[in-house]
Order: C-alpha cells, then sequence, then structure tokens
C-alpha cells in the first residue's frame, strides 16, 4: 500500500516514514501543502497523512480541495492542535481519523489498518480469500491454515492484490504500491514477485491478464 505523509516537521516526518516503510508501506513524504497537492495528482495513492499546519498551503485547504474534487481517497489528520475545534473542523472538511502529535507509531499503523480495511468494505481485520488468509497487522499468510512465509515485498504484492479482489491490477500500479520515491524498480521486479507468490500459494491464486495487468479472482 502506498501512502502520502505530508508533513513538515522534519523529525516527525522521518520518523513516520521509517516506521511505515518498516511495517511494509510504500511511502512519499512531502513537506508543503503544494507539493501535496502535486504529488496527488500525479500518483496514486491509497491513504493520505496530513499535517494542518503546513507551509503554503495548509493542511485544511489541501483536504477542501481534494474532497471538492472528488477524490475520495482516505485521510489521516495529524495535528499537534490539540483544540477540539481543529480536530471537528479536520473531520468535518472531509477526513476519515486523526491523530493528535506526539503520537505513538503503533498506534498510526493500527489506524492506517483500519482505514484501509474500511476503504476495501471489510471489517474483519483478515483478509480471507478462499482457502488462503492475510492478516495485514501481522504480516502473517497462510494457506489451508497452514503458514506461508512470504518476503515484505511478496506481502505488499499480495496484500495489494487481496485487498481488492476481482479488480484488476497493471504493473506500474503494483509497482507503485510496492516503491515510494527514490527506489529504482527493476523491469521485471513485478513478475518475478508474482511467480514466487504463484509457487507459494498456487498457480491459480494471481491470474494474469493478458495486456492489462494481475487479478485475485473473486472466490466464487
Ligand atoms: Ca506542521
Amino acid at each position: 500500500m502506498r501512502l502520502l505523509l505530508v508533513e513538515d516537521d522534519p523529525m516527525i516526518g522521518e520518523s513516520v516514514r521509517a516506521g511505515l516503510q518498516q511495517d511494509g508501506f510504500a511511502l512519499d513524504w512531502v513537506q508543503d501543502g503544494r507539493a501535496a497537492e502535486l504529488a496527488l495528482q500525479t500518483n496514486q495513492y491509497d491513504l493520505l497523512l496530513l499535517d494542518l499546519g503546513l507551509p503554503r498551503k495548509g493542511g485544511l485547504d489541501v483536504l477542501a480541495a481534494l474532497r471538492r474534487r472528488g477524490d475520495a481517497i482516505a485521510v489521516l489528520i495529524l495535528t499537534a492542535r490539540d483544540a477540539v475545534t481543529d480536530r471537528v473542523k479536520g473531520l468535518d472538511t472531509g477526513a476519515d481519523d486523526y491523530l493528535v502529535k506526539p503520537f505513538d507509531l503503533e498506534e498510526l499503523a493500527a489506524r492506517i489498518r483500519a482505514l484501509l480495511r474500511r476503504q476495501s468494505g471489510r471489517a474483519d481485520p483478515v483478509i480471507k480469500i478462499g482457502n488462503l488468509s492475510i492478516n495485514p497487522a501481522t504480516h502473517e499468510v497462510s494457506l489451508d491454515a497452514e503458514p506461508v512465509a512470504l518476503s515484505a515485498r511478496e506481502f505488499a504484492l499480495i496484500h495489494a492484490l487481496a485487498a481488492r479482489p476481482g479488480v484488476v491490477l497493471s504493473r506500474a500500479q503494483l509497482e507503485e504500491k510496492l516503491y515510494g520515491w527514490g527506489h529504482e524498480v527493476e523491469s521485471n521486479t513485478v513478475e518475478v514477485y508474482i511467480h514466487s507468490l504463484r509457487r507459494k500459494l498456487g498457480a491459480d491464486a494471481i491470474q494474469n491478464v493478458r495486456g492489462v495487468g494481475y487479478v485475485m479472482p473473486k472466490p466464487s
């Protein structure tokens, strides 16, 4: 899953980036409101982490513009302001959740997982597709109740596909879910991971839609 972090405090930004990358998220980080708008218009993100007090354009203005143009991305506000009115205003402007700084990175990751699962229409924290189950919190994967060991990238890829079974994701979209900015992506990386996932999870777990991309079929 690929996230955009908008945060002008370098210490908070660095710790959030390190923590979430450790958790297997691809994360891009910008430090002002205008850079956030540019990033949102040029990349596809699964979730936005948005500070409110930002240079060049405030977080509330970024959020309002986002919702005005019909963007439904999940938004979690990160704010040092502990005034109730700011939080209410953020939620009423279209945010889905908020955290008041200083916050715990584990709580941030848990809130992100909750928003992502609601966004994909699930309430169960464990994704179950046929005989496969995927736990985004623990990164545990099992097939027919037997644990399957996956690398961090393999997990990120199967998680992206399993979050929306039946939806085809192109190679470029999958690369976006795996890598943030500044990562050199080998041209056949996605194919290599898909090959390895099929070996571990069964050849039918992921289908190739020729010329379009990859999909996890919905169980019938
Ligand atoms: Ca700030």
